[in-house]
């Protein structure tokens, strides 16, 4: 039955870890209960693994985003967030939506392209910014992001501009350079939110970019992209349980407006009805 269990909840795209992890979370949450011969089994693992998933997305808590950039502009700094993931997750299309969110909601944005490794990185940002009226700073290809973060700061301040979004690079030759470089940012930049991005459909992989990046940086909380070709939401669910942080947003599609905010209770609510994924 276990094996079923933690079967069922791959198939719907949970980490092979955290599958794991829950289905021991509900096998020790069930021993020494007795089920008596007129109620379903599954009907109380299903019951037993709701109150795990909803424990855990309740850990995790939430964050408004928007009152928190509405705090900080009330002392007349900039409130400073840092993207954090692996190249090809969506970390420049998620910057310049969270723009357009910011903007939209009459917030001024500033970008950063903090990304001085990938050729093209400083440019795309520059493209999406120029769409979207932004302004970009940023300096020459190989040059210490940290410095570039830094002068985000210092443009923002000096121009009143309400929130400054850092771009940072993804792919290095090793997992250890990427972390260092990223820590010397956070270091130096010490940004008030750190935003992890994620894609949906990366499963498994996902989630171990989730837990490097948690581990040896840390982040505040994470967007999830293509989440519009994701059906089943287990990465998700995976990244929840095994960081303890809120997924706060989806990204569900590719134009500006394709984000929207994640609604944990919904969410659990339609992963756990009967006949679907994970609980089904
Ligand atoms: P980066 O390397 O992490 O900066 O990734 P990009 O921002 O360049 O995105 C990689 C690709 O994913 C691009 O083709 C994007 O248009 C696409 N993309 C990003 N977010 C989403 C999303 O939420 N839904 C879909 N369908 N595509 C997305």
């Amino acid at each position: 039955m276990a094996l079923d269990f933690q079967l069922a909840l791959t198939e719907s795209d949970v980490a092979q870890t955290v599958a794991a992890a829950l289905t021991d979370e509900v096998q020790k949450s069930l021993t020494g209960t007795k089920i008596d011969r007129s109620t379903d089994p599954a009907e109380v693992v299903g019951e037993r693994l709701a109150t795990a998933l909803e424990e855990a997305f309740r850990k995790a808590g939430s964050v408004d985003l928007l009152a928190n950039v509405r705090e900080k502009k009330q002392t007349g700094e900039p409130y400073v967030i840092l993207f954090l993931g692996i190249n090809g997750t969506g970390k420049t299309t998620t910057i310049s939506k969270m723009a357009s969110y910011l903007k939209k909601n009459s917030l001024t944005v500033v970008c950063a392209a903090g990304d001085t490794h990938r050729p093209g990185a400083i440019e795309q940002l520059t493209e999406h910014a120029d769409r979207l009226s932004l302004k970009v700073i940023s300096q020459r290809y190989g040059a210490d992001p940290a410095a570039v973060g830094r002068d985000g700061i210092l443009y923002a301040k000096a121009h009143h501009v309400d929130c400054l979004l850092i771009d940072t690079a993804g792919r290095m030759q090793t997992n250890q350079n990427l972390m260092e470089e990223m820590a010397k940012i956070v270091r130096v930049v010490r940004p008030d939110f750190k935003m992890f991005v994620a894609d949906a459909l990366t499963g498994n992989d996902a989630v171990s970019q989730a837990e490097l990046f948690n581990q040896h940086v840390g982040f505040d909380g994470v967007t999830l992209t293509k989440a519009d070709a994701d059906a089943r939401g287990g990465a998700a669910l995976s990244i929840v349980y095994s960081t303890g942080k809120p997924v706060m947003f989806l990204g569900v599609g590719q134009g500006y407006d394709d984000l929207v905010p994640f609604d944990s209770k919904r969410f659990l609510g339609s992963l756990l009805q009967p006949g679907r994924g994970a609980a089904g």
